[in-house]
């Protein structure tokens, strides 16, 4: 599989430290999902995707884990076979968002140990520590967004949907990041099923960021 580094003025262009990935040499679209486990919503998606039978990526975050009823979640997610990706423990972007604790956390909730890694707001600069000393860690941005951390309306999402192309990393929300002002992530549920369709009227299959991955992704 080749490979787009993102730079974008947010890195040495080139260099191959950065394992930035905003899109994938691939027949196959990613779902992800940030900022959960969401007891209000992750529930009732991993039961969508099942009947679907497709498998996603959640880059959760840590300031969503912290009841038993999330970290419960995150079991659901992990034993489902879904990818669990590491979106910080704290979501910041001013402050280090704590990446290395949170790969420990999720190992001590779940049993996995991924390297699969989205920066808080995608910002780059706090994604340099970890991929500086983690050789195998493996970041991702998004090629197509939503906006679905607002309520969204038809347009919006007809314009999502047409820039879906084979390798694309999109960016959906089942939790609520502590800044976010609009929390109701109630739509994510008929937006995933409209993206589905839409993947199954195009033929592109629906693969987790595991699947491609493996080597950054350990279930213990
Ligand atoms: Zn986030």
């Amino acid at each position: 599989m080749t490979t787009e580094i993102l730079n974008g003025g947010w890195a040495d262009a080139g260099s191959p430290a950065w394992r930035v990935y905003e899109k994938l040499d691939s027949e196959a679209i990613y779902l992800t999902f940030d900022d959960g486990p969401n007891p209000h919503v992750t529930p009732d998606l991993l039961r969508l995707l099942a009947e679907a039978n497709v498998k996603a990526t959640f880059f959760v975050s840590g300031a969503s884990l912290t009841s038993r009823s999330a970290q419960a979640i995150l079991r659901l997610i992990a034993g489902e076979g879904h990818t669990v990706g590491n979106h910080g423990l704290l979501h910041e972007h001013d402050a280090y968002p704590m990446f290395d604790q949170m790969h420990d956390e999720i190992f001590k909730i779940c049993g996995i140990s991924t390297k699969l890694i989205r920066s808080p707001y995608g910002y780059f600069r706090n994604l340099r520590r970890y991929l500086e000393t983690e050789s195998v860690a493996v970041a991702f941005h998004w090629s197509v967004e939503f906006r679905d951390f607002e309520p969204l309306d038809a347009a919006q999402v007809r314009l999502g949907l047409s820039q879906i192309v084979p390798g694309s990393i999109i960016l959906l929300h089942d939790g609520v990041a502590p800044t976010a002002l609009y929390k109701d992530r109630s739509q994510v549920m008929k937006l995933t099923e409209t993206i589905l369709d839409y993947a199954r009227q195009r033929g592109f299959p629906v693969r987790d960021l595991a699947f491609e991955f493996p080597t950054a992704y350990l279930v213990d």
